[in-house]
């Protein structure tokens, strides 16, 4: 019997995954908390933009009409920085110098650049005859009170918080981040940084899964690895989970002995399937207590796979992300690939200009050629062998 006739496939994993978490909870957080988010709300704006008429330029505020001719001489009667909020009548036949962002005089009706003058403070020569309303800004033109400024369901990005701050918010509704914790099981597993004895590894899942979980826009955190003992293993979760939306274990899933995830969870609310996902095959999710759980295999390469096929997804999910996946572009391998067959193959790449590289082969242990990969290679399931030229789908990691 192969193994592929019962798997599960990626979608039905996904779809199962993606049940774990609702969209999550609105909260309202400090413009600062809000990068990245998805903003649960409409906004309109409180005020106009700008909120009121001002110089665009570094200048002369005057009246159109004093200025008829190239060389016109004409008094300067005022200062107007930016700031000032007392701003003085322009009288005719007189111009006030004036700074970007500063309020527009009653009785001026165009902007001298500073460039077309000779600068002068008690008199200026003005060498340009300008235009009716030439380098004003006028109140509301960038957006009108009560107009609509950012759009529910749009993603938080730096031109969105600084239009929020300009407006006058302080603060957005947000879909809050899941709070995912990350739990490592391995008796072989050593702290990076602690000397090493034979037969142990350091533990590095951990630490990776907690940086793509915040890169995914969670709120992550890791604790520490348990030995694979099933008593150990749950005190641990028992006090990992506590205020945790989402459970991520790693390892202990597989077909051996000592699998403690699986000897822990089995007929506990977490399903093992066996995936048509190669690496990663071996996959739990369901709940552990109250809390949301899915069990990623240990090896590294399977265990970030897997992060990428299912749970980024769910993190996007819960965060309002209507966007599930990575951005897809199609490429040209650089050299044949083979696959195995009923596995969906997620090779590591390295792509640029239409064209990708292999890194490193399939083997689920080779951590040095994902470090070395800007993206994944994806080899369908009923898709054995490609030549080189041949064109695959490339999810971009960065
Ligand atoms: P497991 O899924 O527990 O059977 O582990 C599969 C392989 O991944 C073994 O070679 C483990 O030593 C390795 N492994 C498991 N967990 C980790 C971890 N947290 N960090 C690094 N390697 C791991
Ligand atoms: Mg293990």
């Amino acid at each position: 019997m192969t193994e592929t006739v019962a798997m599960k496939t990626v979608e039905q994993h996904l779809a199962d995954v993606l049940g774990l978490l609702p969209v999550g909870p609105v909260v309202e957080v400090a413009l600062a908390e809000a990068n990245g988010l998805v903003l649960a709300e409409d906004i309109h704006s409180a005020v106009d933009l700008p909120p009121f008429d001002n110089s665009a330029m570094d200048g002369y505020a005057v009246r159109r009409e004093d200025v008829s001719r190239i060389g016109t001489l004409l008094p300067v009667a005022d200062d107007i920085p930016a700031g000032r909020t007392d701003i003085p009548d322009l009288k005719g036949g007189t111009a006030h110098r004036i700074m970007t962002g500063a309020p527009m005089p009653q009785g001026a009706d165009a902007i001298v650049p500073v460039e077309r003058t000779d600068g002068g403070t008690d008199v200026v020569r003005i060498d340009v005859v300008p235009e009716l309303h030439a380098h004003v800004r006028w109140t509301g033109e960038d957006i009108a009170t009560g107009a609509l400024a950012l759009v529910a369901g749009g993603t938080l990005d730096a031109p969105q918080l600084g239009l929020a701050a300009a407006i006058g918010r302080a603060s957005l509704p947000v879909h809050r981040r899941p709070r995912v914790v990350v739990l490592s099981t391995g008796t072989e597993l050593i702290e990076p940084g602690e000397p090493l004895m034979p037969g142990q590894i350091y533990e590095s899942n951990s630490v990776m899964l907690v940086a793509a979980a915040q890169a995914a826009g969670a709120q992550a955190s890791r604790v520490r690895f348990v030995t694979d003992d099933v008593i150990e293993f749950r005190a641990a979760i028992e006090a990992a989970t506590v205020n945790a939306d989402l459970l991520l274990t790693s390892g202990g899933v597989s077909a051996g002995a000592y699998e403690v995830v699986k000897d822990a969870f089995t007929g506990a609310g977490v399903t093992f399937d066996k995936v048509g996902i190669q690496p990663g095959m071996p996959q739990g999710f369901g709940f552990a207590g109250a809390v949301p759980v899915i069990t990623l295999p240990g090896n590294p390469v399977s265990a970030f796979v897997s992060f990428e096929a299912f749970v980024r997804p769910l993190i996007r999910k819960a965060l309002g992300h209507t966007a599930l996946t990575r951005p897809v572009v199609r490429a040209a391998l650089a050299r044949p690939v083979r696959s195995p067959e009923g596995k969906r193959q997620f090779q590591r790449g390295r792509y640029a200009d239409g064209v990708v590289q292999l890194v490193g082969g399939p083997p689920s242990h080779l951590l040095a050629s994902l470090a070395m990969s800007d993206c994944l290679v994806v080899i369908p399931e009923d898709v054995t062998d490609l030549d080189a030229g041949a064109e695959v789908d490339v999810w971009q990691l960065r």
